[in-house]
């Protein structure tokens, strides 16, 4: 039998194989090495100056083998019951990997393009504020997982359904780390090619993958839904339709509205994105310990309550860059990214408060977009404060609580460039507001942080989806039309890469369900 054994060791020590081996050896008196390890778990406990690991290790001894395990497994379907597929993001490829693994037939349509394509279009979005609005940072093979951050953790309680999402993206390519380590992540070097590979195995094995090619319309009868019609021409028959089309996807929100479909406003978040010099991040979090090559860059999580309301820090990239996200022109969007080795001189973090549709002026609870018109209101206010560019408006950190426009930037990683602002004049009020608030509290939290050599950049807006999409608690279809599913963080049932995946593998479940009725 295996045995579990965990110790704290310092950063140096965790990466010396030798040293952990007589560790474990020590610690369970084992007289000889004849045993083999793997890590289960590894933190980093910054508390105190003195930095620690945590680390957790699965101890095999008296020649015991350390299990195989088989991640994923694929079948041919190219005869089975086919299911539809719209948008290849994460939940939409994880969906269609799950249909293969239960015998179905996964033919997936994608609005944008395949991955290398799009690094094409999202080079002239950073270099001449060109908006291609099929294919950005949010749309095309992969969706806004291809060329985000790649940050894994989740707050999905099931750690079950979070390992197998893990170790799928194992399977295809990812870092085994991302197994062991408390905050997984990527990195958007490594992504595409993970993305590519999930692709190839859905087509392998007899599936289908399908880009430019944008849901335009469904097909329905009687309560039912019988297709699906793409770039307003082609039309192809299915009774099962899982519409996985994130939160950008406003004309899916418009079809589904005239076609007299149930919508209903929901929660979001919106602020501004934040960069710190990552230098500055590492000396706070790791007291005052920098360069430390056995240390990753230090990332920070924050919240605080201002008017009883949650302002929080929001998808950190330690050594990351900040990206425009828009998805069409006549808006600005930012997010953030960082490479797998997180080693850009820059730190980002959204900065960001709740937003609930029943504070917004004008709320009727029978208009499911006040809150999606609210989002698009700033992103369009923002475009046009900045130049009707690609340009971001932007301000000091310090200048914006002291309502000061800044004179000049430290540099910032955003490519299309910065317009200097007054944020204050620029997002709707009660958001300033409680932006200045809580970056006075932060730092209290961490001292230093509000400074003019950091730097806001305006709108973080697209946290999560502002509009809901019901569908059934059991059989998960929408309650007006059967056999569509809504899934996934567009729809409002996850916020992130892995809740996304795992939202997409609980819709094949229910369809499999359905189907051996
Ligand atoms: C820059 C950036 C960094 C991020 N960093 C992280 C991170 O570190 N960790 C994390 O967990 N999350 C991160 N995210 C968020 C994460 O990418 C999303 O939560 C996740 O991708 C949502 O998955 P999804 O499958 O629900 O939707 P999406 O990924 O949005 O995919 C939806 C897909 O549907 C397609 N589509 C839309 N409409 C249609 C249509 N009509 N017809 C056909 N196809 C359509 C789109 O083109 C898109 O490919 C980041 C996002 C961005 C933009």
């Amino acid at each position: 039998m295996s045995q579990v054994i965990q110790f704290q060791v310092t950063p140096e020590q965790a990466k010396n194989e030798f040293f952990i081996k007589n560790r474990i050896k020590d610690e369970l008196n084992l007289s000889n090495s004849d045993f083999q390890f793997v890590w289960r778990k590894r933190s980093i406990d910054a508390r105190k100056s003195a930095i620690k690991i945590n680390c957790s290790f699965e101890v095999y001894i008296e020649g015991e083998e350390i299990p195989s395990e088989k991640y994923y497994c694929s079948q041919n379907v190219v005869n089975s019951t086919e299911i539809c597929i719209i948008g290849s993001g994460p939940a939409g490829l994880f969906a269609a990997l799950h249909a293969i693994e239960l015998g179905l037939k996964p033919i997936v349509f994608e609005r944008g393009k395949d991955v290398r394509s799009r690094r094409r279009d999202l080079a002239k979005l950073n270099k001449e504020s060109i908006v291609n609005g099929e294919s950005n940072y949010c749309f095309g093979e992969g969706g806004a997982g291809t060329y985000s951050d790649g940050k894994l953790y989740t707050r999905s309680k099931k750690r079950g359904d979070v390992l197998k999402a893990l170790k799928w993206f194992v399977h295809f390519g990812a870092d085994d780390d991302i197994l062991v380590d408390a905050h997984p992540h990527i990195g958007t070097n490594k992504l595409p090619h993970i993305i590519v590979a999930m692709r190839e195995e859905i087509i392998n094995s007899g599936g289908e993958v399908h880009f430019d090619s944008k849901l335009t319309d469904l097909i329905i009868e009687n309560g039912e839904i019988k297709g699906v019609e793409i770039n307003s021409e082609n039309i192809r028959m299915f009774d099962n339709v899982i519409l996985a089309t994130g939160h950008s996807a406003r004309d899916i929100f418009e079809l589904l509205h005239r076609k007299g479909l149930q919508l209903k406003a929901k929660s979001f978040a919106l602020g501004v994105r934040v960069e710190h010099k990552q230098e500055f991040i590492d000396k706070i979090q790791y007291s005052g310990r920098l360069n430390d090559e056995y240390l990753p860059p230090a990332s920070y999580s924050l919240v605080t309550q201002v008017d009883g309301q949650g302002v929080y820090s929001f998808c950190m990239c330690p050594g990351g860059i900040i990206a425009p996200c828009a998805t069409s022109e006549g808006e600005v969007v930012t997010n953030g990214w960082s490479p797998s080795k997180r080693n850009n001189p820059y730190s980002n973090s959204g900065i960001v408060v709740t937003v609930n549709p029943e504070d917004l002026p004008n709320y009727s609870k029978d208009n499911p977009f006040i809150a999606l018109d609210f989002q698009k209101s700033v992103e369009k206010m923002c475009w046009e404060a900045a130049g009707k560019t690609q340009k971001v408006p932007a301000q000091c950190l310090k200048d914006f609580v002291d309502g000061k426009v800044s004179i000049s930037f430290p540099r910032s990683s955003y490519v299309p460039g910065l317009a200097s602002v007054d944020l204050n004049k620029i997002l709707p009020l009660f958001i300033a507001k409680r932006l200045r608030k809580a970056f006075v509290d932060f730092d209290k939290k961490m001292k230093g942080f509000l400074t003019n050599d950091a730097v806001l950049h305006a709108p973080e807006s697209r946290t999560s989806s502002p509009v809901q999409i019901p569908r059934d608690e059991v059989t998960l279809e929408h309650p007006d039309l059967v056999g569509l599913y809504p899934c996934a963080e567009g729809a409002g049932y996850a916020g992130g890469i892995i809740s996304a995946a795992i939202d997409g593998i609980k819709c094949v479940d229910a369809i499999k369900v359905k189907l051996e009725k």
